[in-house]
């Protein structure tokens, strides 16, 4: 790792610390996860053995990690120096331990920490007040800095490509698993490093948002919902298009339609200072004014960046402003039960003129073989 790569995780670090002055905690207990990916650049993994980020008042964070796993932190180009437990320590006790020494009484723990190391870890401390970290978190993540728009750029942008290579081949009579390998093996093609998820829809199935794909046949007649991403250099990629298999009804035309303009209302929408519900709102009364607002079943979008759903939430209710940086999805919807659904989804980040696409891949009907 660079020294620029370690700037970045010493400046998150110092926000996070500004943050928690703000908001009154004395330490940060960070498990698995993307909280800790964004503090240290540390890809890590779930595990029954404790990896544990310690982030005091002040000065440098602490990183508790298995021993055999500390290769990992360095091959990661961690800046920070790790705390190594061997097979036979207690790292909970050990970790409390660490958090008591810097003095710290009022902890605030990430909210992905299994529940069997917090527990233990509060049994051994008893006058510490435990809190969750994220509200503090949330303040740092969710207005992405330009090389993290970068990045999520640059993922959108391949899984665009990898989609556009999709559309050109024959799927019916494949099963939805094998449509979904062959799009997950061109996002691979196009430098996708793994895949996030992917959902392949085929028939009366697409009706069913987070469907989870199996082995019907795909054929002519279907419309099919693709909803898939992947990861880039940590940063995932999220979109869905929906396309159909031979000649679509009328009906499937107008739906298709009305989604599409929806989709567009919310984009329009978007700019500083409009709050995360008025996205929601503009999309949801296109849909409601056509006359499928009972079949809109889902709020129409959710921030992304290091995971695939994240603060800020485009849903009723979230009077979040929309700040400068923010990156969601736009992705209405409608479904028919028993009969098909139509979701079309882009990534949208928020700029001082308003709403910049991150994906491309077009949005017109397809009707593929
Ligand atoms: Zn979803
Ligand atoms: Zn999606
Ligand atoms: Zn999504």
């Amino acid at each position: 790792m660079t020294a620029t790569g370690q700037t970045i995780y010493h400046d998150r670090v110092r926000r996070a610390q500004a943050e928690m002055a703000r908001q009154g905690v004395d330490a940060l207990a960070i498990g698995v996860g993307s909280d800790l990916d964004y503090l240290t650049g540390y890809p890590s993994h779930n595990s029954e053995r404790l990896t544990l980020l310690i982030v005091p008042k002040e000065g440098e964070p602490r990183i508790v990690v298995p021993e055999l796993e500390a290769p990992r932190l360095k091959q990661a180009g961690v800046p920070f120096a790790p705390v190594v437990w061997s097979e036979t320590e207690d790292p909970a006790n050990m970790a409390a331990d660490l958090i008591w020494e810097t003095g710290a009484r009022s902890v605030a723990s990430g909210d992905h920490l299994w529940a069997s190391f917090l527990i233990k870890m509060q049994r051994h401390l008893p006058e510490v007040t435990w809190n969750i970290a994220g509200g503090i978190m949330r303040e740092l993540r969710m207005c992405k800095d330009a090389p993290e728009i970068a990045l999520l750029r640059e993922a959108s942008h391949r899984t665009d490509k990898a989609w556009e290579d999709f559309a050109q081949t024959k799927i019916a009579g494949l099963t939805e698993r094998q449509a979904m390998e062959r799009l997950g093996d061109l996002m691979r093609a196009h430098g996708i490093e793994s895949m996030a998820f992917g959902i392949c829809a085929s028939g009366p199935n697409s009706a069913s948002p987070h469907y989870s794909t199996a082995d019907r046949v795909l054929q002519e007649g279907d419309a099919v919902v693709f909803d898939f991403g992947g990861f880039y250099k940590h940063y995932v990629s999220d979109i869905t298009r929906t396309v159909h298999i031979g000649a679509p009804s009328d009906e499937y035309w107008k739906v298709y339609d009305v989604v599409l303009r929806a989709n567009e209302a919310a984009f329009a929408a978007t700019r500083p200072g409009v709050a995360c519900q008025e996205i929601d709102r503009a999309a949801r009364k296109i849909i409601a004014d056509a006359g499928y607002g009972e079949y809109f079943i889902h709020r129409v979008g959710h921030g992304l960046g290091l995971d695939v759903h994240e603060e800020p939430y485009m849903v009723e209710g979230n009077t979040l402003p929309l700040r400068v940086g923010m990156v969601f999805s736009d992705e209405p919807g409608i479904y028919m039960p028993g009969k098909f659904g139509v979701r079309i989804e882009d990534s949208v980040v928020c700029t001082e003129t308003g709403g910049e696409k991150l994906n491309d891949a077009p949005r017109d009907l397809l009707v593929m073989q």
